[in-house]
Protein backbone atom coordinates (compact mmCIF):
# COMPACT_ATOMS: atom_id res chain seq x y z
CA UNK A 1 0.00 0.00 0.00
CA UNK A 2 3.16 2.63 0.70
CA UNK A 3 3.41 3.65 -3.22
CA UNK A 4 -0.62 4.02 -3.64
CA UNK A 5 -1.63 7.62 -3.04
CA UNK A 6 -5.00 8.48 -0.79
CA UNK A 7 -5.68 10.79 -4.14
CA UNK A 8 -4.76 11.52 -7.27
CA UNK A 9 -5.94 15.11 -8.77
CA UNK A 10 -5.29 15.69 -11.89
CA UNK A 11 -5.29 19.25 -13.66
CA UNK A 12 -3.96 22.59 -12.00
CA UNK A 13 -6.29 25.16 -12.09
CA UNK A 14 -8.05 26.94 -8.85
CA UNK A 15 -10.39 24.09 -8.61
CA UNK A 16 -7.62 21.18 -8.27
CA UNK A 17 -5.12 23.69 -6.27
CA UNK A 18 -8.08 23.62 -4.00
CA UNK A 19 -8.71 19.92 -3.66
CA UNK A 20 -4.91 19.36 -3.18
CA UNK A 21 -4.96 22.37 -0.43
CA UNK A 22 -7.66 20.81 1.64
CA UNK A 23 -6.74 17.03 1.13
CA UNK A 24 -3.46 18.17 2.33
CA UNK A 25 -4.87 19.87 5.27
CA UNK A 26 -7.36 16.43 6.08
CA UNK A 27 -3.67 14.28 5.96
CA UNK A 28 -4.23 12.57 3.14
CA UNK A 29 -1.59 11.10 0.51
CA UNK A 30 -2.29 13.42 -2.24
CA UNK A 31 -0.50 14.32 -6.21
CA UNK A 32 -1.66 16.77 -8.54
CA UNK A 33 -0.41 15.96 -11.81
CA UNK A 34 -0.63 19.11 -14.10
CA UNK A 35 0.97 18.63 -17.46
CA UNK A 36 1.68 22.60 -17.72
CA UNK A 37 2.31 25.25 -15.13
CA UNK A 38 -0.35 25.46 -12.39
CA UNK A 39 -3.19 28.11 -12.72
CA UNK A 40 -5.30 27.07 -15.85
CA UNK A 41 -7.28 29.86 -17.85
CA UNK A 42 -6.33 31.79 -14.96
CA UNK A 43 -3.04 32.33 -16.30
CA UNK A 44 -4.18 34.25 -18.98
CA UNK A 45 -6.22 36.46 -17.22
CA UNK A 46 -5.48 39.96 -16.72
CA UNK A 47 -7.02 40.85 -13.75
CA UNK A 48 -9.46 39.36 -11.64
CA UNK A 49 -12.09 41.56 -9.70
CA UNK A 50 -14.71 38.61 -8.97
CA UNK A 51 -12.70 36.69 -6.34
CA UNK A 52 -13.63 38.17 -3.24
CA UNK A 53 -10.97 39.21 -0.96
CA UNK A 54 -9.26 41.82 -3.45
CA UNK A 55 -11.44 45.17 -3.70
CA UNK A 56 -8.90 46.32 -6.58
CA UNK A 57 -8.98 42.84 -8.21
CA UNK A 58 -5.32 40.89 -8.72
CA UNK A 59 -3.62 39.70 -11.68
CA UNK A 60 -4.43 35.88 -12.80
CA UNK A 61 -1.07 34.95 -12.67
CA UNK A 62 -0.50 36.38 -9.52
CA UNK A 63 -3.74 34.52 -7.88
CA UNK A 64 -2.51 31.24 -9.48
CA UNK A 65 0.80 31.61 -7.74
CA UNK A 66 -0.43 32.58 -4.25
CA UNK A 67 -2.97 29.11 -4.64
CA UNK A 68 -0.26 27.00 -5.93
CA UNK A 69 2.13 28.29 -2.53
CA UNK A 70 -0.63 27.66 -0.17
CA UNK A 71 -1.40 24.32 -1.36
CA UNK A 72 2.43 23.27 -1.52
CA UNK A 73 2.90 24.99 2.32
CA UNK A 74 0.16 21.98 3.46
CA UNK A 75 2.11 19.45 1.44
CA UNK A 76 0.85 19.66 -1.66
CA UNK A 77 3.07 17.11 -4.52
CA UNK A 78 2.67 18.50 -7.93
CA UNK A 79 3.94 16.29 -10.93
CA UNK A 80 4.24 17.82 -13.83
CA UNK A 81 2.80 15.45 -16.33
CA UNK A 82 0.33 14.31 -18.69
CA UNK A 83 -2.48 11.70 -17.87
CA UNK A 84 -3.20 9.63 -20.43
CA UNK A 85 -5.48 6.88 -19.43
CA UNK A 86 -7.60 5.90 -16.53
CA UNK A 87 -7.83 2.09 -15.47
CA UNK A 88 -11.08 1.46 -13.23
CA UNK A 89 -10.53 -0.35 -9.91
CA UNK A 90 -11.42 -4.11 -10.49
CA UNK A 91 -12.24 -4.84 -6.89
CA UNK A 92 -13.57 -1.43 -4.44
CA UNK A 93 -10.21 -2.24 -2.15
CA UNK A 94 -8.15 -1.89 -5.52
CA UNK A 95 -6.46 1.11 -6.65
CA UNK A 96 -7.38 3.01 -9.59
CA UNK A 97 -4.23 3.32 -12.06
CA UNK A 98 -3.32 6.27 -14.08
CA UNK A 99 -1.71 6.03 -17.34
CA UNK A 100 1.04 8.71 -17.96
CA UNK A 101 2.45 9.96 -21.30
CA UNK A 102 5.47 9.20 -20.44
CA UNK A 103 4.62 5.58 -19.78
CA UNK A 104 4.51 5.91 -15.75
CA UNK A 105 1.83 4.42 -14.06
CA UNK A 106 0.32 5.78 -10.59
CA UNK A 107 -1.84 3.94 -8.45
CA UNK A 108 -4.50 5.90 -6.30
CA UNK A 109 -7.11 4.92 -3.78
CA UNK A 110 -9.69 7.89 -4.96
CA UNK A 111 -9.22 10.38 -8.40
CA UNK A 112 -10.27 14.45 -8.22
CA UNK A 113 -10.68 15.16 -12.51
CA UNK A 114 -10.13 19.00 -12.43
CA UNK A 115 -9.12 19.47 -16.21
CA UNK A 116 -11.11 22.32 -17.07
CA UNK A 117 -11.79 23.65 -19.99
CA UNK A 118 -10.24 25.11 -23.82
CA UNK A 119 -11.19 27.60 -25.70
CA UNK A 120 -13.92 27.40 -28.95
CA UNK A 121 -12.99 27.32 -32.73
CA UNK A 122 -14.51 29.41 -34.95
CA UNK A 123 -14.06 26.96 -37.73
CA UNK A 124 -14.17 29.45 -40.36
CA UNK A 125 -11.39 30.16 -43.28
CA UNK A 126 -8.15 31.60 -42.48
CA UNK A 127 -8.44 30.73 -38.80
CA UNK A 128 -6.19 27.88 -38.25
CA UNK A 129 -3.80 29.83 -41.00
CA UNK A 130 -3.59 32.88 -39.86
CA UNK A 131 -3.40 31.56 -35.70
CA UNK A 132 -0.63 33.09 -34.45
CA UNK A 133 -0.42 35.78 -37.50
CA UNK A 134 -2.90 38.10 -35.77
CA UNK A 135 -5.42 35.44 -34.83
CA UNK A 136 -5.29 34.91 -31.28
CA UNK A 137 -7.36 33.61 -28.52
CA UNK A 138 -5.39 35.01 -25.48
CA UNK A 139 -5.53 38.92 -25.32
CA UNK A 140 -3.17 39.12 -22.53
CA UNK A 141 -0.66 37.36 -24.31
CA UNK A 142 -1.17 39.14 -27.55
CA UNK A 143 -2.29 42.07 -26.55
CA UNK A 144 0.74 44.54 -26.37
CA UNK A 145 1.63 43.33 -29.91
CA UNK A 146 -1.33 45.33 -31.35
CA UNK A 147 -0.40 48.83 -30.10
CA UNK A 148 -2.31 51.42 -32.41
CA UNK A 149 -3.53 48.81 -34.22
CA UNK A 150 -7.43 47.91 -35.19
CA UNK A 151 -8.73 44.71 -33.89
CA UNK A 152 -11.87 42.30 -33.63
CA UNK A 153 -12.98 40.75 -30.82
CA UNK A 154 -15.89 37.62 -31.86
CA UNK A 155 -18.09 37.15 -29.09
CA UNK A 156 -20.24 38.55 -26.55
CA UNK A 157 -19.53 36.58 -23.41
CA UNK A 158 -17.95 37.73 -20.61
CA UNK A 159 -14.23 36.52 -21.55
CA UNK A 160 -15.04 38.50 -24.82
CA UNK A 161 -15.84 41.76 -23.12
CA UNK A 162 -13.47 41.48 -20.63
CA UNK A 163 -10.83 41.30 -23.21
CA UNK A 164 -12.44 43.68 -25.28
CA UNK A 165 -11.85 46.25 -22.72
CA UNK A 166 -7.89 45.09 -22.30
CA UNK A 167 -7.23 45.25 -25.84
CA UNK A 168 -8.34 49.19 -25.39
CA UNK A 169 -5.32 49.46 -23.45
CA UNK A 170 -3.24 49.35 -26.65
CA UNK A 171 -5.23 49.17 -29.99
CA UNK A 172 -6.47 52.30 -31.71
CA UNK A 173 -10.02 50.70 -32.21
CA UNK A 174 -11.71 47.64 -30.64
CA UNK A 175 -14.81 45.95 -33.04
CA UNK A 176 -16.83 43.44 -31.08
CA UNK A 177 -19.00 41.08 -33.39
CA UNK A 178 -21.45 39.66 -31.99
CA UNK A 179 -24.15 37.44 -33.51
CA UNK A 180 -27.24 38.80 -31.48
CA UNK A 181 -28.82 41.76 -30.91
CA UNK A 182 -27.64 41.66 -27.44
CA UNK A 183 -24.67 40.69 -25.22
CA UNK A 184 -24.57 37.99 -23.22
CA UNK A 185 -21.79 39.03 -20.79
CA UNK A 186 -22.44 40.16 -17.14
CA UNK A 187 -23.87 44.13 -17.24
CA UNK A 188 -21.17 45.91 -15.60
CA UNK A 189 -18.85 44.18 -18.59
CA UNK A 190 -21.58 45.31 -21.00
CA UNK A 191 -21.66 49.14 -19.34
CA UNK A 192 -18.25 49.56 -19.40
CA UNK A 193 -17.85 48.50 -22.97
CA UNK A 194 -20.88 50.85 -23.89
CA UNK A 195 -18.80 53.79 -21.86
CA UNK A 196 -15.76 52.86 -23.77
CA UNK A 197 -14.77 55.12 -26.95
CA UNK A 198 -12.87 52.84 -28.24
CA UNK A 199 -15.06 49.97 -28.12
CA UNK A 200 -17.29 49.60 -31.39
CA UNK A 201 -20.04 46.82 -31.16
CA UNK A 202 -21.24 44.67 -34.46
CA UNK A 203 -24.38 42.88 -33.64
CA UNK A 204 -26.10 40.39 -35.52
CA UNK A 205 -23.14 39.51 -37.28
CA UNK A 206 -21.65 36.24 -38.18
CA UNK A 207 -17.66 36.16 -38.71
CA UNK A 208 -17.11 34.08 -42.08
CA UNK A 209 -13.86 34.70 -43.28
CA UNK A 210 -10.48 35.86 -41.56
CA UNK A 211 -8.87 37.81 -44.24
CA UNK A 212 -5.32 37.88 -45.35
CA UNK A 213 -2.14 35.93 -47.15
CA UNK A 214 0.61 35.98 -44.54
CA UNK A 215 -0.66 37.76 -41.65
CA UNK A 216 -4.47 38.85 -40.81
CA UNK A 217 -5.35 41.74 -42.57
CA UNK A 218 -9.47 41.84 -41.20
CA UNK A 219 -12.93 39.82 -40.84
CA UNK A 220 -15.11 38.94 -43.70
CA UNK A 221 -18.92 39.06 -41.63
CA UNK A 222 -22.50 38.22 -42.56
CA UNK A 223 -25.28 40.57 -41.31
CA UNK A 224 -27.69 37.70 -40.14
CA UNK A 225 -31.15 40.14 -41.09
CA UNK A 226 -30.20 41.40 -44.28
CA UNK A 227 -27.26 38.29 -45.31
CA UNK A 228 -25.55 40.82 -46.24
CA UNK A 229 -21.75 40.52 -46.53
CA UNK A 230 -18.91 43.05 -45.72
CA UNK A 231 -14.91 42.85 -44.72
CA UNK A 232 -13.84 44.53 -41.45
CA UNK A 233 -10.27 46.35 -41.83
CA UNK A 234 -7.83 45.31 -38.50
CA UNK A 235 -4.65 43.83 -37.63
CA UNK A 236 -5.87 41.45 -35.43
CA UNK A 237 -8.87 39.29 -34.37
CA UNK A 238 -9.35 37.80 -31.48
CA UNK A 239 -11.83 34.91 -30.60
CA UNK A 240 -14.05 34.49 -27.34
CA UNK A 241 -16.68 32.12 -28.62
CA UNK A 242 -16.97 29.61 -25.14
CA UNK A 243 -15.09 26.89 -24.24
CA UNK A 244 -15.18 22.94 -24.47
CA UNK A 245 -14.70 20.61 -21.78
CA UNK A 246 -11.33 19.06 -21.55
CA UNK A 247 -13.07 15.68 -20.83
CA UNK A 248 -11.01 13.10 -23.39
CA UNK A 249 -9.53 11.13 -20.06
CA UNK A 250 -12.41 11.19 -18.32
CA UNK A 251 -15.32 10.37 -20.75
CA UNK A 252 -13.83 6.61 -21.73
CA UNK A 253 -14.53 5.96 -17.91
CA UNK A 254 -17.25 8.74 -16.69
CA UNK A 255 -20.43 9.71 -17.42
CA UNK A 256 -20.86 13.02 -19.16
CA UNK A 257 -23.49 14.79 -21.06
CA UNK A 258 -23.47 15.64 -24.64
CA UNK A 259 -20.73 18.23 -24.69
CA UNK A 260 -18.57 16.42 -23.11
CA UNK A 261 -19.32 18.38 -19.23
CA UNK A 262 -19.07 15.16 -16.72
CA UNK A 263 -21.99 15.15 -14.65
CA UNK A 264 -21.79 14.66 -11.14
CA UNK A 265 -23.75 15.23 -7.95
CA UNK A 266 -23.74 18.09 -5.21
CA UNK A 267 -20.83 16.04 -3.22
CA UNK A 268 -18.87 16.45 -6.67
CA UNK A 269 -19.45 12.80 -6.75
CA UNK A 270 -19.34 10.84 -10.72
CA UNK A 271 -21.00 7.94 -12.31
CA UNK A 272 -17.83 6.03 -10.68
CA UNK A 273 -17.98 5.23 -6.88
CA UNK A 274 -13.72 7.13 -5.95
CA UNK A 275 -13.47 9.51 -9.03
CA UNK A 276 -14.75 12.99 -8.11
CA UNK A 277 -15.04 16.44 -10.51
CA UNK A 278 -14.37 20.25 -9.82
CA UNK A 279 -14.34 23.01 -12.15
CA UNK A 280 -15.01 24.17 -15.53
CA UNK A 281 -14.88 20.16 -16.60
CA UNK A 282 -18.54 19.61 -14.60
CA UNK A 283 -21.89 20.15 -15.75
CA UNK A 284 -23.22 23.18 -13.94
CA UNK A 285 -24.20 26.60 -14.73
CA UNK A 286 -21.88 29.08 -13.14
CA UNK A 287 -18.28 28.92 -14.24
CA UNK A 288 -16.31 31.09 -11.98
CA UNK A 289 -13.32 30.97 -9.80
CA UNK A 290 -14.93 31.19 -6.61
CA UNK A 291 -17.25 28.28 -8.07
CA UNK A 292 -14.39 26.20 -9.12
CA UNK A 293 -12.86 26.82 -5.61
CA UNK A 294 -15.85 25.50 -3.68
CA UNK A 295 -16.01 22.63 -5.54
CA UNK A 296 -12.40 21.86 -5.01
CA UNK A 297 -12.79 21.53 -1.64
CA UNK A 298 -16.11 19.50 -1.59
CA UNK A 299 -13.82 17.09 -3.86
CA UNK A 300 -11.32 16.83 -1.65
CA UNK A 301 -13.81 15.99 1.32
CA UNK A 302 -15.77 13.68 -0.44
CA UNK A 303 -12.81 12.20 -1.81
CA UNK A 304 -11.22 11.91 2.08
CA UNK A 305 -14.43 10.39 3.18
CA UNK A 306 -14.51 7.69 0.98
CA UNK A 307 -10.97 6.98 1.38
CA UNK A 308 -11.76 6.64 5.11
CA UNK A 309 -14.50 4.58 4.55
CA UNK A 310 -12.28 1.91 2.23
CA UNK A 311 -9.80 1.89 5.30
CA UNK A 312 -12.46 1.94 7.92
CA UNK A 313 -10.90 5.14 9.60
CA UNK A 314 -13.36 6.91 8.66
CA UNK A 315 -15.57 8.98 12.14
CA UNK A 316 -18.40 7.44 13.28
CA UNK A 317 -21.62 8.54 11.61
P1 LIG B 1 -19.68 32.03 -23.01
O1 LIG B 1 -20.23 32.67 -21.80
O2 LIG B 1 -20.16 30.67 -23.39
O3 LIG B 1 -19.90 33.02 -24.22
C1 LIG B 1 -19.50 32.66 -25.51
C2 LIG B 1 -19.98 33.71 -26.48
O4 LIG B 1 -19.53 33.36 -27.79
C3 LIG B 1 -21.50 33.82 -26.52
O5 LIG B 1 -21.89 35.14 -26.62
C4 LIG B 1 -21.85 33.02 -27.78
O6 LIG B 1 -22.98 33.48 -28.45
C5 LIG B 1 -20.65 33.26 -28.67
N1 LIG B 1 -20.44 32.15 -29.58
C6 LIG B 1 -20.40 30.82 -29.30
N2 LIG B 1 -20.16 30.10 -30.41
C7 LIG B 1 -20.07 31.00 -31.41
C8 LIG B 1 -19.83 30.87 -32.80
N3 LIG B 1 -19.63 29.70 -33.38
N4 LIG B 1 -19.78 32.01 -33.53
C9 LIG B 1 -19.96 33.21 -32.96
N5 LIG B 1 -20.19 33.39 -31.66
C10 LIG B 1 -20.24 32.30 -30.89
O7 LIG B 1 -18.08 31.88 -22.95
P2 LIG B 1 -16.96 32.78 -22.23
O8 LIG B 1 -17.23 34.21 -22.37
O9 LIG B 1 -15.65 32.26 -22.71
O10 LIG B 1 -17.11 32.39 -20.72
C11 LIG B 1 -16.98 31.01 -20.32
C12 LIG B 1 -17.38 30.89 -18.86
O11 LIG B 1 -16.42 31.56 -18.04
C13 LIG B 1 -18.72 31.57 -18.58
O12 LIG B 1 -19.39 30.81 -17.62
C14 LIG B 1 -18.32 32.93 -18.05
O13 LIG B 1 -19.27 33.51 -17.20
C15 LIG B 1 -17.03 32.60 -17.30
N6 LIG B 1 -16.15 33.79 -17.26
C16 LIG B 1 -16.31 34.64 -16.23
C17 LIG B 1 -15.54 35.79 -16.16
C18 LIG B 1 -15.74 36.71 -15.02
O14 LIG B 1 -16.48 36.39 -14.10
N7 LIG B 1 -15.10 37.87 -14.97
C19 LIG B 1 -14.61 36.08 -17.14
C20 LIG B 1 -14.48 35.19 -18.20
C21 LIG B 1 -15.28 34.06 -18.26
P3 LIG B 1 -24.46 33.23 -27.88
O15 LIG B 1 -24.61 34.20 -26.74
O16 LIG B 1 -25.29 33.52 -29.04
O17 LIG B 1 -24.51 31.80 -27.42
Amino acid sequence: MKDIYDVVIIGGGPAGMTAGLYACRARAKALLLEKMACGGQVLLTYTIENFPGFPEGIKGPELAEWMLKQAEHFGLKVKTAEAKKIILKKAEKEPFVVELADGDKIETASLIIATGARWNYLNIPGERELTGRGVSYCATCDGPLFKNKDVIVVGGGDTALEDALFLTRFANKVTIVHRRDKLRATKILQERVLANKKVELCLDAVATEIIGKDKCEGLKIKDIKTNKEKELKASGVFIFIGIVPNSDLARPVIKTDEKGYIISDDDMRTSVDGIFACGDVRKKTLRQIVTAVGEGATAAFSAQHYVERLKGTAYPA
